[in-house]
């Protein structure tokens, strides 16, 4: 058994900023990672952070920016928390050692690039790899800090809670965590357990995410008692490569933004046909234009064109998508790049308050894992790293808040039961189902029908996991396909109760907007209520 102050599931930069500001406070901190310390969205991000640090920017703009985006469902207070934070977030990484993009030109003295949406220069950024230096840069404090552990190549499984006595609610103690080289399930305990888990891109047959993505922490909240809300509102990211060999590469929007027109295997264009401002339209038009046509035409991809700019043109603005295709076989300078709209970011995931909290005692969730209400039900671009830090702070110090309790001996993993798998072949088959029909049926564009029969797929798959789940000993594959079904399974139902369409959630039956915004609250074992 092993004990922590503050068991962290997840290396992010939600899980790794709180173990930080922890161990600097003395803490014991143990942290739970799938893979490596580095494996995880948040070394992927390449655009940047978004804060208010020039001087002709402000506070409220920043916050208007993100209402906007949420479409009517951002909680005002948590963006305004967020915001306001936003500066701080920034100079701790600086004086962790980050080293962002210097501008001696700018104010600031650093370079701060402008995104869609946002109505002024805020995203500061490590050149096209921020997620990559910001993470580097903590992991490699991380490492030197002698009150941090790191156990990677651990699956956390579920955390364990404890009836508190005379009391009818539970506190949560630890967890359980698969060693993945040992084959051995271990027990931790710990006095306060964080869910830091990230998004859930793998539920879908295309994501930009990494494979670590699978909504374990949702799950693992959801079955622990949290309510969960707001899961409908997918993100997709339009230019996803199309590949066998190329899991998960982003062309970024910057091609369109440079003259790349978007055409069918004929080579017709087609966003003129969707939108006036055709390639240029919003990140959630293009994508939905995208499958639209995709569907229709029962094709596996369509085409990102930017051959026909000059060769330098496309070789200087685009270096690594050109090196990255060209492997591949494909000359972005003389063809056409085969894509797809892909999975991006959950905007939903489990309900916490302004200090990471949820709704079980000394568990909080933070990261992409949460829904703080900031993005309401669209995610305003580099908004969600901020995100991250500021609710990793938040939470750290609640935490250095709270009086340490005696903890209890928790029951050791229990595998009399179980045996061997019979047949991995059921965890694949599975896997590969799951994936597809939450594509073709909880995708960018859904209707009640669709809905239907990805509700009807998800309760069978549901028994048939559960029940393997019980009989056969864990291991990777499973525990992320049970956590893959549950929350697909939370998804299909939150975007069932949305009859409307809003934000990233578009029905084709459902095509009005409803006059006041509700959120879509879950709660275990409960009738789905609306709005927290
Ligand atoms: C390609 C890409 C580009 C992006 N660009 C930007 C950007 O420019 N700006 C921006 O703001 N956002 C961007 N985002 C979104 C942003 O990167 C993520 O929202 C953010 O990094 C999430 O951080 P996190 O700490 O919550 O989770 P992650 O960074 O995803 O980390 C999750 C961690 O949890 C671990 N884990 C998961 N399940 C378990 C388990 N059961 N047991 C143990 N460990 C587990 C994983 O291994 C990982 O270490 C981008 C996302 C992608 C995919």
């Amino acid at each position: 058994m092993l004990e922590f102050d503050v068991v962290i599931v997840g290396s992010g930069l939600a899980g790794l900023t709180l173990a930080l500001k922890l161990a600097e406070q003395n803490r014991r901190v143990g942290i739970v990672t799938k893979r490596t310390l580095l494996d995880g969205a948040s070394s992927w991000a390449q655009g940047g952070i978004a804060a208010v640090l020039a001087n002709d920017d402000s506070v409220e703009a920043h916050i208007q920016d993100t209402l906007i985006a949420g479409a009517g469902l951002c909680d005002e207070k948590a963006t305004r928390y967020v915001v306001e934070h936003g500066r701080h977030a920034i100079e701790w990484l600086i004086a962790q050692g980050v080293r962002f993009t210097r501008d001696e030109n700018n104010q600031t003295g650093y370079h701060l690039s402008r995104e869609g949406g946002h109505s002024h220069r805020r995203i500061i950024h490590a050149a096209d790899a921020t997620g990559k230096v910001v993470q580097l840069t903590l992991a490699e404090r991380i490492k030197q800090h002698a009150n941090i552990i790191v156990l990677d190549n651990h699956v956390a499984i579920d955390v364990i809670t404890i009836p508190k006595r005379g009391l009818k609610d539970r506190r949560c103690q630890g967890l359980y965590a698969l060693d993945i080289h040992q084959d051995q399930v271990r027990t931790i305990t710990a006095q306060h357990t964080v869910l830091a888990t990230g998004g859930a891109g793998k539920v879908y047959l295309y994501t930009t995410d990494p494979d670590v993505a699978t909504g374990d922490g949702i799950a693992m909240g959801w079955r622990a008692g949290c309510r969960v809300a707001n899961m409908e509102f997918i993100q997709f990211h339009p230019t996803c490569l199309y590949h066998s060999h190329a899991k998960s590469f982003l062309i970024t929007e910057a091609v369109r933004g440079e003259g790349g027109v978007l055409i069918l295997p004929n080579g017709a264009r087609f966003m003129p046909s969707h939108d006036p401002r055709a390639e240029l339209a919003p990140r959630d038009v293009v994508a939905r234009a995208i499958d639209f046509e995709m569907k229709k035409r029962g094709l596996d991809c369509v085409y990102l064109d930017i051959s026909h700019k000059p060769v330098d043109f496309v070789k200087e603005h685009f270096p690594t998508i050109h090196d990255r295709c060209l492997k591949l076989g494909i000359d972005i300078t003389r063809e056409p790049i085969p894509v797809v709209p892909a999975a991006h970011y959950s905007c939903g995931g489990i309900v916490v308050d302004l200090k990471g909290k949820t709704d079980v005692r000394n568990l909080y969730a933070i990261g992409e894992t949460a829904c703080t209400g900031l993005h309401g039900a669209n995610r305003l671009a580099s908004n969600s790293l901020l995100e991250c830090v500021v609710f990793a702070q938040a939470a750290a110090a609640d935490i250095m808040e709270q009086t340490t309790t005696a903890t209890t001996p928790l029951p050791e993993w229990d595998e009399s039961r179980v045996t061997d798998a019979d047949e991995e072949i059921v965890i694949s088959h599975n896997w590969d189902e799951l994936r597809r029909f939450m594509w073709d049926y909880v995708g960018i564009v859904r209707t009640n029908k669709r809905l239907q029969r990805a509700q009807h797929r998800i309760t069978l798959l549901h028994e048939e996991i559960d029940e393997f789940y019980r009989n056969f000993r864990v291991s990777n594959d499973l525990i992320e396909l049970r956590n893959l079904v549950l929350t697909a399974n939370l998804i299909i139902r939150c975007a069932i109760q949305r009859q409307e369409s809003r934000g990233l959630h578009y029905s084709r039956d459902y095509s009005d907007t409803w006059p006041a915004a509700q959120n879509t609250v879950l709660l275990p074992g409960a009738p789905i209520i609306l709005s927290y």
